[in-house]
């Protein structure tokens, strides 16, 4: 990464990029920050928006309104365009709907010469990832899709509640597809230094894996609860996009189970974009993390990656 000015560039400045925006103005995580969207009329009344808070933060953040030139010397775009789900519908749904969305983005940032990294979010995101790659022709490193970043965090905020361990010590993923088919891997879950299973065997009386289930459950069905409930989901989205971009520009070598494009782990052939825990530095996606999952861990993995190439091969060009 070249540049020395941190610029991101934002396509999609609907609820979860703006949730991005203002948590990226708020942690001050780039110098640059441009706004890109179909609607042009709001586009530019958010930057407006979020410049007005510029005095009441500690950034000094250059953010405007702009058009897919500005993508040339970007470091990261950011991608969270297109339709989102409506109550009862699931995230497979906005497939053909997203990639058209996809086909008007993508060519136009790679025409603007950018060379940076892709962060998506749009959903079905491990699908709309790898359409990302398709169209862009990047590395595959380069392409990140934020896959169960955001399901692993609920997970952690869960299992910290129930185990009463602080999240952050909670070294358990949720893996697979964000959406109907991810899991949890129980057999890699650690509370702080414990194998979670071992604690809950060690101590019957207190916990059982039957409440670990249900809090899977309500992990794969938060989504559909809060749309429910509001609308749509884009705070804690925002806040992923924002630590993944962090991650990015400090060159952490941190680990998220973002959507990345596997390369023969677990057996699985390569084409595939799915959320597996990955180390994310500068140059995006630089490792894949092996699990050393169990034969039935493998199974629900395999049935996930069948799912999400299934429907990719399902679109229209
Ligand atoms: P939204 O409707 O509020 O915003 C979408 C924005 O995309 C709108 O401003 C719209 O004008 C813009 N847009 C549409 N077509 C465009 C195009 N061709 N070019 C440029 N901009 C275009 O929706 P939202 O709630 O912000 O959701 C955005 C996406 O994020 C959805 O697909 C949603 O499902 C997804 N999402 C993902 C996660 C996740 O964990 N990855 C979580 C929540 C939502």
């Amino acid at each position: 990464m070249a540049n020395i000015n941190r610029k991101v560039v934002l396509i999609g400045t609907g609820m979860v990029g703006m949730s991005f925006a203002y948590a990226a103005l708020n942690q001050s995580i780039c110098d640059e920050l441009v706004l890109i969207d179909l609607n042009d009329v709001r586009a530019k009344g958010e930057a407006m928006d979020l410049n007005h808070g510029l005095a009441f933060s500690n950034s000094s953040m250059k953010i405007y309104f702009g058009d897919y030139s500005d993508c040339s010397n970007a470091d990261i775009a950011v991608i969270c365009a297109g339709v989102n789900q409506k109550p009862g519908e699931t995230r497979l749904q906005l497939l053909q709907r997203n990639t058209t969305v996809f086909k008007s983005i993508v060519p136009r940032v790679v025409s603007s010469g950018f060379e940076g990294i892709f962060l998506v979010a749009t959903n079905p995101v491990d699908i709309m990832t790898r359409v990302t790659y398709e169209l862009s022709g990047f590395n595959a490193a380069k392409v990140i899709g934020t896959g169960t970043t955001l399901d692993t965090a609920r997970l952690r905020y869960l299992l910290g509640t129930y185990f009463e361990i602080d999240p952050r010590h909670m070294h358990a993923y949720v893996i697979g597809e964000h959406g109907d088919s991810e899991f949890v891997p129980w057999s890699q879950a650690l509370a702080a230094v414990q194998p979670i299973k071992e604690l809950v065997e060690s101590n019957p009386d207190r916990y059982c894996m039957d409440d670990l289930e249900k809090i899977s459950a309500d992990v794969r069905t938060a989504a559909y609860e809060i749309i429910k409930a509001k609308g749509s989901t884009y705070y804690g989205i925002g806040m992923a996009i924002c630590r993944i971009v962090r991650a990015i520009f400090n060159n952490e070598n941190s680990v998220f189970t973002c959507s990345v494009r596997l390369r023969g782990e677990y057996g699985l052939r390569k084409d595939v974009f799915i959320g597996n825990p990955c180390i994310i530095n500068n140059g995006g996606a630089n490792r894949i993390l092996e699990l050393n999952l169990t034969d039935d861990e493998l199974e629900k993995l395999k049935s996930s990656y069948e799912i999400l190439n299934d429907n990719f091969h399902s679109i229209e060009f």
